[in-house]
């Protein structure tokens, strides 16, 4: 019997494979870009609608007060809710609805949806349009297959993920929508290949460092202090101490790709000195002694460190700097910091979406880890759920890059996964 349905829920999926290609193609064409924050409320609309049309109660909120809201950019999410005909668990899959700046190197326009060779082109095919389209054909056909199922699917479309979540999921965690009292199982389809499951992500710290100085004129360096060269000393120092440090931390968690299996430091920006003018100035810059000179650091950790050491190491650095340059003054500021996570293996989600793999792609699937962060942070630190993975359609490494796309046997195959796992989950 439950093979029978098995099948019935992959000929659901494959009969909408038309309907999976349009509706892909139709987010892609509102072109939800972040920053600013455009078009929110028309892919919510959109969604809301088809939703609707599918008999599923759908509630649109927007992040007032979250940062970045605004009159002219109002941070709408779109959360809509399916019961079942009893009383049983929550499944939610939650996308983002916003998408990266188009940048340069396209072939096609980037808002069309172009259909070529069995793929789905556009800002956001992959990251994540793919995903939530899947996600929506695999809830649908489950509802049509199993309408005697327990419990209650969930499609939320949130924004603001690729600038840190916090007019999306954040804020809806903070007002209780993933409170585990009411969901009970989270999957995030963004473009981890469907084969695999995405257990978490490692930690981040980024934070500002200043050096100071003193302005002269450029003429007479030795009446200034050169906030530059005091950079220059640290970024020395780093190489001498601290990037061989962190090549020697290595986690345990299968982080993909390889290299980011240890601890990693990136040096975002660096800026010191008279700022860079507009291009369309045609003089020259003025001679003067740096007083400032600041960095912004991006620190990647793993979940064996702990983020007090991770700061540590850093003001360690810093400190041995000032004991050998006697004028060497600095500041440090914290901008943003996240703990890593990671569900564990035997969680109920991980075990139910695995079996689906085997089931519908004939193999086991791959366990990774994501360098950077996603929305999981805030279902596991403010929703407090634990039971959350990454699945989804697509190959991460064509994430914001130009003719980004997405397969559609990969988008039909992973949506057949996630029925199945509607129905594991909740046919009782
Ligand atoms: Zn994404």
């Amino acid at each position: 019997m439950a093979e029978f349905f098995d099948e019935k829920l992959k000929q659901a999926v494959d009969a909408q494979r038309d309907d999976l290609i349009s509706l892909c193609q139709d987010l892609i064409k509102i072109p939800t870009l972040n920053p600013p924050g455009r078009n929110y409320r028309e892919i919510c609309s959109y969604l809301a609608e088809r939703l609707a049309r599918s008999g599923f109660k759908v509630e649109m909120i927007r992040a007032e007060g979250a940062p970045a809201d605004s009159a002219k950019h109002p941070r709408w999410n779109i959360i809509a809710r399916h019961e079942g005909t009893k009383p049983g668990e929550c499944v939610h899959f939650n996308s983002h609805h916003d998408v990266v700046e188009v940048g340069h190197g396209w072939t096609v326009d980037p808002f069309e949806g172009v259909v070529k060779d069995g793929r789905v082109y556009g800002r956001g095919a992959c990251d994540m349009k793919g995903g939530l389209a899947a996600s929506i054909i695999a809830a649908e056909a489950f509802i049509k297959t199993c309408p005697d199922y327990a419990g209650a699917v969930e499609i939320s479309a949130t924004a603001d993920e690729e600038s840190g979540g916090y007019g999306g999921v954040a804020y809806l965690a903070e007002k209780g929508w993933f409170n585990p009292e009411r969901v009970q199982h989270v999957i995030i389809p963004e473009p981890l290949n469907k084969d695999r499951i995405c257990l978490g992500h490692r930690g981040v710290w980024w934070a500002e460092i200043e050096t100071k100085g003193r302005i002269a004129h450029g003429s007479m360096p030795f009446l200034g202090d050169c906030a530059v060269r005091h950079m220059s000393a640290v970024l020395e120092e780093m190489e001498r101490t601290l990037f061989p440090l962190l090549a020697t931390k290595h986690t345990a968690m299968p982080v993909v790709p390889e290299g980011a299996r240890q601890s990693t430091l990136n040096i975002n920006s660096i800026h010191g000195g008279e700022a860079e003018q507009e291009p369309d100035y045609t003089g020259l810059p003025a001679p003067c002694v740096p007083d400032r000179c600041r960095i912004v650091l991006d620190r990647r950790f793993l979940i064996e460190e702990d983020i007090a050491e991770v700061k540590r190491e850093v003001t360690a650095m810093l400190e041995s700097v000032k004991a050998q340059r006697p004028s060497f003054e600095y500041e440090i500021r914290d901008l943003f910091e996240v703990q890593p996570t990671m569900t564990e293996k035997d969680a109920p989600v991980v075990k139910t979406v695995a079996q689906a793999i085997e089931k519908v792609l004939a193999k086991q699937p791959e366990y990774v880890v994501s360098p950077g962060t996603y929305d999981q942070k805030h279902i596991d630190r403010i929703g407090r759920l634990k039971n959350c993975i990454a699945y989804g359609p697509g190959i991460l490494d064509l994430a914001h890059q130009p003719d980004e796309w997405v397969g559609i046997d990969d988008m039909v195959d992973s949506a057949k996964v996630m029925a199945l796992t509607l129905k594991e989950l909740l046919v009782r």
